[in-house]
């Protein structure tokens, strides 16, 4: 679903255990994964796909990484993420400490802004099985936690970014990939 689709703006519905132990949803997870695998995208989110259900998959390759430069993977605190899902979360920050990135998002297609997110998180959820999990995550991956559980509340990187900074994927190639966040801040007055 493309932004402006009305799914993308509505919160989600919780799933019981039940509901996630059956056929159906363990279908959908696995529709999800291909999905997300095809894109490629590092996390999906239900609504994204038309479905207003609370659950969101993650998952970042290493291979993803081949095209991102050691010091982007560092100062990204970029790690590999095997492959799972997230139903029915609550996060909470767990750091005061802030990054600053561009993101992007499968629902804005070939656009990028700055967007400001917790360092640090802790979700607590229930994953494909249906079991409990609490995860603390740091860095990339808790800028993808973030990402895909505002999906599920009908939430878009857009109302969080830094709107100077928005921008299109050829023309952040162009002027500022690879470019210090602040000196991309400056440049552009945001
Ligand atoms: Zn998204």
């Amino acid at each position: 679903m493309q932004a402006g689709d009305p799914v993308l703006r509505q919160a989600a519905r919780p799933l019981s255990v039940r509901q996630i132990t059956s056929g159906e949803i363990q279908e959908l997870i696995e529709n999800m994964r291909e999905a997300m695998r095809h894109a490629p995208g590092v996390g999906l989110a239900a609504p994204q796909i038309g479905i207003s259900l609370q659950l969101a998959v993650i998952e970042d390759r290493e291979e993803y990484h081949k095209d991102v430069t050691p010091q982007q993977l560092a100062e990204r605190e970029r790690r590999p993420v095997a492959f799972h899902a997230i139903i029915n979360p609550n996060i909470t920050s767990l750091d005061e400490e802030t990054a600053e990135f561009h993101e992007g998002c499968l629902s804005l297609p070939g656009y990028s802004a700055i967007v400001t997110r917790s360092r640090k998180v802790l979700v607590e959820c229930l994953d494909e099985r249906g079991r409990p999990r609490a995860i603390e995550a740091s860095g990339w991956y808790a800028r993808i936690l973030q990402h895909e559980i505002d999906h599920l509340q009908g939430t878009l990187y857009i109302d969080r970014m830094k709107s100077r900074t928005f921008t299109s994927m050829d023309n952040f190639v162009r002027y500022w990939k690879g470019k210090p966040i602040a000196d991309v801040r400056a440049s552009l007055g945001a």
